[in-house]
């Protein structure tokens, strides 16, 4: 039995501290960076939010939002391949958007298919298994990369250096970085395994940045500051799904509920009725998901993930407004003209409380 002694931390576990600055205006910061990839000869240009391939979230609707803001959606693995070619025949997806793939034949064939008749159209791909300490993961990187030179492939989950170097020596452009840390997954629940997310993405950056590549820290964001922290502890892009499962535009019908106010009508002396708006979002690996996208859940198999109703947040625009908002006013506290700079310009404070509850959060 081995334990390491040093705390681990969280997004909740740090604020981070300001820094005098020469920027006057949260105008005057760039949130564009350009990204170059060890591996894919092409360059991007955006800021490296993304949406999880999450069947709510990973849709064709997100997708075009998030481009507007060049910024990054990935697809869910569930859609049809004559959906995916009519969409990313039909938009500018080359940068913006990923098309993911887990190990089935079936993912296999439908983004071979899209690579080799559509050449030119969308070459993202997102290679994505809950453990990708399997070995089959870095099979199927080597294979792609070889197959394949060109694409910007992005692969995931890792939380540890040895992992990380691993995937990227293999053909990896960008290692997604998390296990245990989404808003619907309950595999800390159920396995004990995890990391927190902070330290993960601080482990990780370091050891791809210093192999020329990248790393996407996935899960956990549950403010606006979390994306703030991410991108001080090293992450290159910042991957979210439960942030994003409350806004209009994410799939899935509205449901609403009635719930009974402690005010009093003075006309009819009964308790005022409130409406509240919610969306339903279900964790990947979820027995729910399961029955939905695939046969149902084979034996050997437990639930990791859960269904939950999320509160209606209003429309994907304006969270993105809020976020790319928080964004520039974080580097304007700590002095980043440039998103490459923010993680050279972070310094974290350790701290026990992390906000003010007294009015709740
Ligand atoms: P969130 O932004 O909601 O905190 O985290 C999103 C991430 O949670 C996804 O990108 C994915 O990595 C992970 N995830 C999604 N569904 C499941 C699931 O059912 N189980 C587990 N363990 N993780 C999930």
């Amino acid at each position: 039995m081995k334990i390491y002694e040093q705390t681990e931390l969280d997004f909740k576990d740090v604020l981070v501290k300001p820094k005098r600055s020469f920027i006057n205006s949260r105008s005057e910061v760039d949130i564009i960076r350009e990204y170059k990839f060890k591996w894919c000869p092409r360059k991007i240009s955006g800021t490296g939010i993304i949406t999880s391939n999450m069947a709510t979230v990973g849709t064709f609707e997100i997708a075009k939002h998030m481009m507007q803001n060049k910024m990054f959606c990935c697809l869910h693995k569930h859609y049809p391949v004559e959906e995916l070619i009519k969409f990313i025949t039909e938009n500018d997806c080359r940068d913006y958007v990923f098309l993911s793939m887990g190990l089935r034949d079936e993912d296999y064939e439908k983004i071979e298919k899209i690579l080799t008749e559509y050449p030119d159209k969308c070459r993202n791909i997102c290679i994505d298994v809950p453990n990708a300490y399997v070995p089959r993961v870095k099979e199927l990187v080597v294979k792609m990369r070889n197959k394949f030179p060109d694409i910007l492939l992005m692969v995931g989950n890792a939380v540890t250096a040895e992992l990380v170097e691993d995937l990227i020596l293999s053909g990896a452009d960008i290692v997604k970085c998390g296990i245990g840390s989404g808003s619907a997954c309950i595999t800390r629940r159920i396995t004990g395994v995890g990391r927190p997310q902070l330290s993960t993405i601080f482990e990780c950056a370091d050891t791809a940045h210093g192999i020329g590549g990248a790393i996407c820290s996935d899960g956990g964001v549950v403010y606006i500051g979390d994306i703030c922290k991410a991108f001080g502890a090293g992450a290159d892009f910042v991957m979210m799904g439960g942030f994003y499962a409350g806004c209009e535009e994410a799939a899935g019908d509205i449901i609403e509920k009635t719930f009974q106010t402690n005010q009093i009508d003075p006309e009819t002396g009964k308790p005022i009725l409130e409406i509240k708006k919610f969306k339903v979002f279900y964790g990947m690996s979820s027995e729910y998901a399961q029955n939905k996208h695939y046969h149902g859940m084979p034996k050997y198999r437990a639930s990791e993930g859960r269904v939950v109703e999320v509160p209606l947040k209003g429309s994907i625009d304006k969270m993105n407004q809020d976020i790319l908002g928080g964004l520039r006013s974080y580097m304007t506290y700590i002095g980043a003209r440039r998103l490459k700079d923010v993680s050279k310009c972070t310094t974290f404070y350790r701290v026990n409380t992390q906000l003010n509850t007294v009015f709740g959060e």
